[in-house]
């Protein structure tokens, strides 16, 4: 059976990931990302109005015109979690090919609710569901199979293509972790089997992001422990504590809710994306939160939370808000600019549990906005956070468990491939043979 890869987007970035695996005529589509520092580079642009070629032309979405070179019928649609650069073009490009989306509950609603938000489009691509450990059908000879993994937001999979010719796993975003909050651990033991399977693994495409970090990611339950540690120390504190957190990462929010409350303050969760993704979660039964849990979108419930919490003292509340990169619509931005009724006076409290994501706008971003809080008194605490991404020692264990003919690296520029690169080759891969360095756009035959 012929088998080729389609490397379409996030292999000169982080950002618009997309792949397809040709396997015979069946074609399954790997991530439909979106790259939202090609989007916020421009004031006031609304994506949901746009259409796919001005996206693609500003390198927002995945330029899939590549895909009329693959000879075959795109089968399925395969997000791997709901980050914004493995979903967010679904909306602009998914009604081109006629295959449902499949991915798991979570991602799914995630979909669902984008492509409600898409103005310019109607996309009625189906939406199947299909749990970690599900598998499915491709073609007459093939299977799509998912394995649960670990990563910075829940319900998230690794994606497995069992063709005759081996398997293709499509390895993007994931941490080996054995301890998560949330969700059960990595299935190693699953990628173990499936690279002692018949044909074992043809390929391996996988995500590089921090494939130049020695020694191996940290469990999320490190940075619950961190955070929980941190908040203990400032337990005494009479003023205002404020937190905030990637809004997808759901375990995060879980520990801040909790930790919230064991320190004696009401924790409150504000700003859109907040209230979108713990609403999302809470409704699908992922996380339990206090029944009493405010949870606060819209401006103007925001500001009457605010004044609320003003008027009761800031003592008794942790209010947990967008803004971890300083984005500058994003809540804690907003009370940073002193646009919100939350008052910051000299002392108080702002925790950062995430990390500046390494990208000169959102570095400049977080800078305005720390220097911003500082002016007012504010004190930082800085990344309480684990990466959700692989390092060195997690790469050596994925390359061993899986023993992969060949291998390519995603999720990064050429840069970021080169640690990666040489990791591959002292495990006896090579550039050219066996090991592929591509760029967006490329095709790869594996078997001709
Ligand atoms: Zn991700």
């Amino acid at each position: 059976m012929e088998i080729e890869i389609a490397t379409i987007g996030g292999f000169e970035e982080v950002g618009r990931q997309m792949t397809a695996v040709r396997a015979g005529e069946d074609v399954v589509v790997f991530d439909m990302g979106l790259n939202l520092s090609q989007v916020l580079i421009h004031d006031n642009v609304e994506t949901e109005q746009m259409h796919s070629l001005d996206l693609i032309d500003m390198g927002a979405i995945p330029d899939d015109r590549v895909m009329s070179d693959l000879e075959g019928d795109v089968q399925a649609i395969v997000p791997t979690h709901g980050h914004l650069d493995h979903i967010g073009a679904i909306s602009k490009l998914a009604h081109r090919y006629n295959a449902p989306v499949v991915a798991t509950p979570y991602t799914i609603e995630l979909v669902k609710q984008q492509v409600k938000g898409e103005n310019k489009f109607s996309v009625d691509n189906d939406l199947v569901k299909m749990d970690a450990g599900g598998t499915m059908s491709i073609g007459p000879q093939c299977e799509l199979e998912f394995v649960n993994v670990s990563h910075s937001v829940i319900d998230a999979i690794n994606p497995v293509l069992h063709t005759p010719e081996g398997s293709v796993v499509y390895g993007l975003d994931k941490r080996i972790d054995h301890n998560p909050v949330i969700g059960d651990p990595i299935d190693m033991e699953r990628f173990r089997e499936i690279g002692r399977e018949d044909n074992g693994v043809l390929c391996y495409i996988e995500d590089c992001t921090n494939a130049g970090h020695k020694g191996r990611t940290p469990s999320e339950s490190v940075a619950r422990t961190h955070l929980k540690d941190t908040l203990q120390s400032i337990e005494d504190y009479d003023g205002g504590i404020v937190a905030t957190t990637f809004s997808s990462h759901i375990a995060r929010v879980k520990s801040l809710v909790e930790f919230a409350e064991e320190i004696g303050r009401k924790p409150v969760l504000l700003g859109r994306s907040m209230e979108k993704y713990s609403g999302t979660a809470e409704r699908l039964d992922f996380v339990e939160f206090p029944g009493d849990l405010g949870m606060y979108g819209h401006r103007k419930s925001v500001d009457r939370t605010f004044k609320r919490i003003m008027k009761e003292g800031k003592e008794k509340f942790l209010p947990v808000v967008t803004g971890h990169q300083g984005e500058p619509r994003a809540m804690l931005t907003r009370m940073a600019r002193g646009e919100t009724p939350f008052e910051l006076d000299d002392g108080d409290k702002v925790i950062f549990s995430a990390r500046v994501i390494p990208e000169p706008t959102n570095e400049g971003q977080r800078y305005q906005a720390e220097r911003l809080l500082k002016m007012q008194g504010a004190r930082i605490y800085d990344e309480i956070h684990v990466s959700g991404h692989l390092r060195e020692e997690g790469h050596y264990q994925m390359l061993d468990a899986l023993q992969p003919q060949h291998v390519i690296p995603g999720h990064q520029d050429l840069q970021g491939f080169a640690p990666y690169v040489d990791l591959a080759e002292s495990q006896g891969y090579a550039v050219g043979r066996d090991l592929h360095v591509t760029r967006n756009g490329n095709m790869i035959t594996l078997v001709e």
